[in-house]
Parts: structure tokens; C-alpha cells; sequence
């Protein structure tokens, strides 16, 4: 396995194109906005800066991981590949649309890996034809710094497929954990419902958002509270994943709070739109103090 393939340049996308070529595999970084791929491209570059001035890599690792990584917007760039990695936008169709044309376009011994949140491996899997060779691979945001790989078996995924992508993600320097296709996984199934009841804890005026992230921060030595970490991954990726739990399972317990709902519609996404529970506008977290907020 020497060819690799990421689709999606994002937060996740680069950081999983940054890992592989790191590693010395020659990848390609497929996306449809050639702003997207720049900007990804200039994110690993100031990510491996970072690492330099650590000093856990020299001048010349920063180069050769640079050089392992050259970029696309047609998804007929990846027909070469050994593994393609996908981690577009989290959106079912989309990622249906994508796996159709990597079936197409790719050998049929390529593995087709999925970095969804929560979608199910199964579904994407049904498109391919060869549902036998599709697998999750669930990296962890920051990936260059995130350890867990939660590696997802659908429910054809062959026995070969998962002890390849297991001893993939070791060679990355991970810790790949093996995981059956169930909505949201293991990582999701467990934290959503946290933050959900952090925001329902907050919705019902037991406690202001400070008091609840320093009540987990510092009672249960979380590094940061389910709060603030709802605004790191995005308040509407959370309200996605909610749903797709609680559709999956159709138990009222997994129902998105309808703060998490009113907030997502009116824009406020977290740290990447400027405003979540805490204000991000002027670079720094500041405590937003806004009615519903107060106890
Ligand atoms: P993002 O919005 O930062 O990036 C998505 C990228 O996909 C964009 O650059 C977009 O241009 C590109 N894209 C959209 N349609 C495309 C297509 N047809 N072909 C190629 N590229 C296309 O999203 P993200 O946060 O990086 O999430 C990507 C995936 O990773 C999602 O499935 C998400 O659930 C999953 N994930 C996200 C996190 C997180 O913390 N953000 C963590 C784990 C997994």
C-alpha cells in the first residue's frame, strides 16, 4: 500500500493527507474548491512549522512530507490509488454520490474508507459493489495530534479489509480500534448524548455554560468542557450527528435539545462561525452573556 487518495480538504481532510505523507505515502488531496485545496495545503505547511519549531521533525521531514503531497478537483485523480480515504462534507447523499464514482473510477481491489462521524459504513458500502472492500476510518480532529483511529466495520466488510486497515493506522503511529456499524459508532454514541445533556442541563437553567464546563473540566478531568467542545467540533455538526442517532435508534433519549436547534439555525456554530456558547470574534473564548445563558 503506497498510494492514498484523501477526498476532502477540510479540517479533517488535511490533516489526514498531512499523517499519511508524513509517513511517507504519496498522496493525493482531492477537492472541488481549488480555495479549499490551497487552504488546506497551507494549514499542513503551518501545522508542520509547528512541528519543526518543537523540534519533533527538521527542515528536511517538512519538505519531503510537502513533496509526498500533490493535489486535484476531479475524483478521477484517485483511480490510481491504493486506499482513497473520504472525508467530504458530512451529508449523506453526498457521500453516496462519491463512493458511486469511486466505484467507478477506482480498481476493484481499492479500499474505500470513510472518515463520517456517523453516517452508516453499510449504506455508503450498498453503492459500491464491492461492499466487502469499504471500511470506516474515523480519525480524530486535530488527526496530527489526535492518537484513536475507531476503525468501523460495515456488514459485509471482509476480515482482510479490517486487519489491513488496522495495521494501516499502527503504521501511522495510531491506535486503531475495531467497531461494528451502528449509529454514531462508539466516539459519538457516548459524547453526543454528553453534550446534549450539557446544553439540556444549561436549556433548563441548572447551571450557566462556565459553571458547566468547569463542573466536567474539574470534576471528571475532562481538558475541556462538553460545552466548549461542542463549539471546537461545530454546533452543527453535533445537531447532525444527534439526528442521526436519533433516527437511527428512534429513542426520545437521543432527541437534539431545542437550544442546540435554535442555535444552529440562527448561525451561531461555534468557534468556527465566531459564536457558540462562548464568543470567538476577537480571537480569544469570551463568555457570551446572553439570556438564555443565564442561570
Ligand atoms: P469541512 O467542511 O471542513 O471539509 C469538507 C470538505 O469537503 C470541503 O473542503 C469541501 O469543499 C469538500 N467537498 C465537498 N463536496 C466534495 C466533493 N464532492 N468532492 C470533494 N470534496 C468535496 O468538514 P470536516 O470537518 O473536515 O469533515 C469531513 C468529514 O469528517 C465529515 O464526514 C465529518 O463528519 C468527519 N469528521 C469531522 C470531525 C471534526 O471534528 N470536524 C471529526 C471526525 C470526523
Amino acid at each position: 500500500m503506497q498510494k492514498i487518495s484523501v477526498i476532502g480538504a477540510g479540517t479533517m481532510g488535511n490533516g489526514i493527507a498531512h499523517v499519511f505523507a508524513q509517513n511517507d505515502y504519496e498522496v493525493t488531496l482531492i477537492d472541488i474548491s481549488q480555495a479549499a485545496l490551497d487552504k488546506g495545503l497551507a494549514t499542513i505547511g503551518k501545522n508542520l512549522d509547528r512541528q519543526v519549531n518543537k523540534g519533533k521533525i527538521d527542515e528536511a521531514k517538512k519538505t519531503a512530507t510537502l513533496g509526498n503531497i500533490t493535489t486535484a478537483t476531479e475524483l478521477s485523480a484517485a483511480a490510481t490509488s491504493d486506499l482513497v480515504v473520504e472525508a467530504a462534507t458530512e451529508n449523506v447523499d453526498l457521500k453516496l454520490k462519491i463512493f458511486t464514482q469511486l466505484a467507478e473510477v477506482t480498481p476493484a481491489e481499492t479500499i474505500l474508507a470513510s472518515n463520517t462521524s456517523s453516517i452508516s459504513i453499510t449504506k455508503i458500502a450498498a453503492v459500491t459493489g464491492r461492499p466487502d472492500k469499504v471500511i470506516g476510518m474515523h480519525f480524530m480532529n486535530p488527526v496530527p495530534v489526535m492518537k484513536l483511529v475507531e476503525v468501523i466495520r460495515g456488514y459485509d466488510t471482509s476480515n482482510a479489509v479490517l486487519e489491513t486497515t488496522m495495521e494501516l493506522s499502527r503504521k501511522l503511529g495510531k491506535v486503531p480500534v475495531e467497531v461494528n456499524d451502528y449509529p454514531g459508532f462508539v466516539a459519538n454514541r457516548i459524547l453526543m448524548p454528553m453534550i446534549n445533556e450539557a446544553i439540556e442541563t444549561l436549556y433548563e437553567g441548572v447551571a450557566g455554560v462556565e459553571e458547566i464546563d468547569t463542573v466536567m473540566k474539574l470534576g471528571m478531568a475532562h481538558p475541556m468542557g462538553p460545552l466548549q467542545l461542542a463549539d471546537f467540533i461545530g454546533l452543527d455538526v453535533c445537531l447532525a450527528i444527534l439526528n442521526v442517532l436519533h433516527e437511527g435508534f428512534g429513542r426520545p433519549k437521543y432527541a437534539p435539545n431545542p437550544l442546540l436547534v435554535n442555535m444552529v439555525t440562527a448561525g451561531h456554530l461555534g468557534a468556527k462561525s465566531g459564536q457558540g456558547f462562548y464568543d470567538y470574534s476577537h480571537g480569544t473564548k469570551e463568555l457570551i452573556v446572553a439570556p438564555q445563558f443565564k442561570k
